[in-house]
């Protein structure tokens, strides 16, 4: 274990059963569909390969990058885009790929975004949810784990960039984010 890291919450293994399950859903789900998987970057870039391997049929995958904290671990709930999709999502089923839903804002903006582009459908497939943070209401229709209300790193999931390459999910020290 990472000596930051003060408790393992997830291995790797626990993550590879959940994303199979997450994948057979959402295959079962979209049985004569071609959805597109959107990766909410960085945080999904991992879990994103992950559920893309296990979803069958047709589905095309694209990325985005937006940001809500900038360096701290507080969520700030001003969204901005930072790299936007190549693919045209007007008619598309879209599935939102996110590392973790906090405080939902970041979600409920993007899931807008989506409407006002006019999508058939979009649903959510979130490696972890942590309910006690939600400001705003939003569903998470393919949820992998929860989590405690504390600052969560790995797995894609960083601290100042950091993290993001463990291959577990962990509770980051929190001296290493209030020194
Ligand atoms: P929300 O808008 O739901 O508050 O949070 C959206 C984003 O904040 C997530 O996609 C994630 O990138 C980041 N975030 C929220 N909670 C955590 C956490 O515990 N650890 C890390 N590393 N990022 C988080
Ligand atoms: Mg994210
Ligand atoms: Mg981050």
């Amino acid at each position: 274990m990472d000596a930051d890291i003060k408790k393992v919450l997830y291995s790797e293994q626990e993550i590879q059963a959940v994303t199979q399950r997450l994948g057979q859903q959402i295959t079962a789900d979209y049985q004569g569909k071609n959805p597109l998987l959107v990766c909410i970057l960085k945080g999904a870039y991992l879990f994103m390969a992950d559920i893309a391997k296990n979803v069958s049929d047709y589905a095309e995958v694209d990325f985005m990058n937006v940001s809500s904290y900038g360096d701290g671990v507080v969520s700030t709930g001003n969204v901005k885009i930072i790299k936007d999709l190549d693919i045209d999502v007007k008619g598309r089923d879209v599935i939102i790929v996110e590392d973790i839903v906090d405080t939902g804002q970041t979600l409920a903006y993007l899931i807008d975004l989506f409407n006002g582009r006019d999508v058939k459908s979009v649903k959510v497939c979130s490696l972890l949810d942590k309910p006690e943070g939600r400001k705003v209401d939003v569903q998470v229709d393919y949820a992998g784990f929860e989590v405690p209300n504390e600052f969560v790193v790995g797995y894609g999931l960083d601290y100042a960039e950091k993290y993001r390459n463990l291959p577990y999910i962990g509770i980051l020290k929190p001296e290493i984010y209030t020194e």
